[in-house]
């Protein structure tokens, strides 16, 4: 039998929901807990609820829990958690999880809402010697781009399918990795969003002679 240890969870209270963009929000949790960057936390509406997960998407030493999320018209919390209010009240685990992103060099990888455990490290001042590789359908959709901005200047790459813009590149992130003639094969590559991309990445990435074990993700499911 499998032994599935359910996560303990502990109210918590809701202090920001700020809309982001159509049905992906910003939620802002009193901060219960310290954590490391890249870790995750479960959460669930009512103490007996089975849990989902979600990445922490805020520095140290910040003085909230940010998670930042998109709706799934169809899911069970999504839809509920993104009608909170300030003072209104969650569940959540401890924090936990091993996607620390602690080598160096190191390229992020990220997709859709998979941007969120690099934005925690990037305000926790651990994005030194990275490069961050975004992609996003449209412009709006690289959430919380300033701090990138901000914190890696040049080595905060941009990639929109949909939509052109100046100094964004257009076209898929992977199309970009495939065309590279060399990848640094000593660097860490820390992967994070849906399973199709970190599919498709990992193929190039071994491809291209980067060895197995510097290949680290975490997938969105
Ligand atoms: C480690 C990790 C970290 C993550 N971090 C983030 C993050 O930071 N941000 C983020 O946005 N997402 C994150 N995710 C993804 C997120 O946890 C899932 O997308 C989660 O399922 C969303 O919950 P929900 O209530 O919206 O949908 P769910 O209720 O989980 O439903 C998901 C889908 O399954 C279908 N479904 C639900 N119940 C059933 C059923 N009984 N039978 C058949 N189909 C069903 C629904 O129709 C829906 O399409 C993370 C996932 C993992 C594994």
């Amino acid at each position: 039998m499998i032994n599935r240890k359910r996560k303990e969870l502990y109210p918590v209270t809701v202090i920001e929901n700020n809309l982001i963009k159509e049905d992906v929000h910003y939620l802002k949790l009193d901060k219960k807990f310290s954590f490391k960057p890249g870790q995750v936390l479960a959460i669930a509406l009512k103490q007996n609820d089975e849990p989902r997960l979600y990445s922490i998407a805020s520095g140290i030493d910040k003085d909230y829990l940010g998670i930042l999320f998109d709706v799934n018209p169809d899911g069970q919390l999504t839809p509920t958690m993104s009608q909170l209010k300030s003072g209104d009240q969650l569940y959540i685990s401890e924090p936990f999880g091993k996607f620390l992103c602690e080598g160096t060099p190191a390229m992020w990888i990220a997709t859709g809402t998979g941007i969120a455990p690099f934005v925690s490290l990037a305000e926790s001042n651990k994005a030194n010697n990275i490069t961050l590789i975004h992609g996003a359908r449209t412009i709006d959709a690289f959430y919380l781009q300033d701090t990138f901005i901000k914190i890696l200047g040049e080595n905060y790459n941009r990639f929109c399918t949909s939509e052109q813009q100046e100094g964004i590149y257009h076209g898929r992130l992977t199309t970009y990795l495939q065309q590279q003639k060399q990848l640094p094969t000593d660097y860490k590559y820390y992967l994070c969003g849906n399973s199709q991309m970190i599919i498709d990445v990992r193929e190039i990435l071994i491809e291209k002679g980067v060895p197995f074990d510097h290949i680290i993700a975490e997938i969105y499911f």
